[in-house]
C-alpha cells in the first residue's frame, strides 16, 4: 500500500543526520523513506565548502538530487566564492540554487552580508536557469523585495519550510514561486499556517521534512528524517480534502515541474 505512493521529500539535509547513534548510513535512511512511499529526496547544501562531501555521501544514489548555496545563517562561515558556486550548481545532479535568503531572527547583525549573498545567488540561479530554494525568517519585506527586484520570476523557486503569512505567500505565488510545507503544519499552534496552506493552489504546494530539524507530530522533538515527509503529506491531504495518494501525486508533479526533474 505505502509502496504505491510516490512522495518526494523536497528539502532535507542528508549531511546533517546523526550517523553516529541514530542511523547506520545514508542507505538506511533512504530505505526507511522508501518503506513509507518516499521515493526521491532533494538534499540541500548550506555552504559551498560542504558541497563536495555532500556529493560523495550521495554519489551512489540516483534517488537523491542536490542543491547548493549559502544559507543566510552561514554567510560568515567562509568567504563567498561566486565562481565556485556557479560551477557547482552546473553539476547535473544539482537541481536548485540554495538554500539562500534572509534570516533576521537569529543573526540580524549579518543583515548586509546576507543581502549581498542573496542578490548574488539570485543572479547565479538566473544564469544557470535553475530555481531558488529560499529560507526566510523575520525578513518578509526584504526577502520579497530582493526576489522581485532581482527578477527571480525568471528562474522561479520555492519558499521552503513556510511559516509566514498569507500576504507573503500571495506575493510569492504572484511571481510564480512555490510554497513548501514542513512538519510544522502538524503542530497544534500552527493554525495561521494551516489557513495559508488551505489557500495555496494545489499546483504550487511542495512537501518537505527539513531533516534533521522540525519532525512532525507524532515525532515532534525527535530528530527528523525523510521518511516522516509521509506524515506531512497525509496531514496536508486531509487539510485540502483529498486522498494521500492524490496529494503525493500532485506534489511530486510540482517538484518535477519546478526542479525540471526527470524521474
Ligand atoms: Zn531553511
Ligand atoms: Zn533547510
Amino acid at each position: 500500500m505505502s509502496n504505491n505512493l510516490f512522495i518526494i521529500d523536497s528539502h532535507c539535509h542528508l549531511d546533517s543526520l546523526d550517523y553516529e547513534t541514530r542511523h547506520k548510513d545514508v542507505d538506511e535512511v533512504i530505505e526507511n523513506a522508501k518503506n513509507r512511499g518516499v521515493q526521491h529526496l532533494i538534499s540541500i547544501c548550506t555552504t559551498i565548502g560542504r558541497f563536495e562531501a555532500m556529493k560523495q555521501l550521495t554519489a551512489h544514489r540516483s534517488d537523491v538530487s542536490l542543491s547548493c548555496g549559502v544559507h543566510p545563517l552561514n554567510v560568515e562561515d567562509e568567504p563567498f566564492d561566486y565562481e565556485k558556486l556557479l560551477a557547482y550548481v552546473q553539476d547535473p545532479r544539482v537541481v536548485a540554487v540554495g538554500e539562500t535568503g534572509l534570516d533576521y531572527h537569529y543573526t540580524p547583525e549579518t543583515k548586509a552580508l546576507q543581502q549581498s549573498l542573496f542578490e548574488q545567488q539570485i543572479e547565479i540561479a538566473k544564469q544557470v536557469k535553475k530555481p531558488l530554494v529560499i529560507h526566510t525568517r523575520s525578513a518578509r519585506e526584504d526577502t520579497m523585495h530582493f526576489l522581485e527586484k532581482g527578477n527571480a520570476q525568471d528562474c522561479g523557486g520555492v519558499l521552503h519550510c513556510f511559516t509566514e503569512d498569507w500576504n507573503m505567500a500571495k506575493r510569492a505565488l504572484d511571481i510564480g514561486f512555490y510554497i513548501s510545507i514542513s512538519g510544522i503544519i502538524t503542530f497544534r499552534n500552527a493554525e495561521e499556517l494551516r489557513d495559508v496552506a488551505r489557500k495555496v493552489p494545489l499546483d504550487r504546494l511542495l512537501v518537505e521534512t527539513d531533516s534533521p530539524y522540525l519532525a512532525p507530530i507524532p515525532y515532534r522533538g525527535k530528530p527528523n528524517q525523510p521518511a516522516y515527509v509521509r506524515e506531512v503529506c497525509e496531514y496536508l491531504a486531509t487539510l485540502k480534502g483529498i486522498s494521500v495518494e492524490q496529494m503525493a501525486e500532485i506534489t511530486t508533479q510540482n517538484v518535477q515541474r519546478l526542479f525540471n526533474l526527470k524521474l
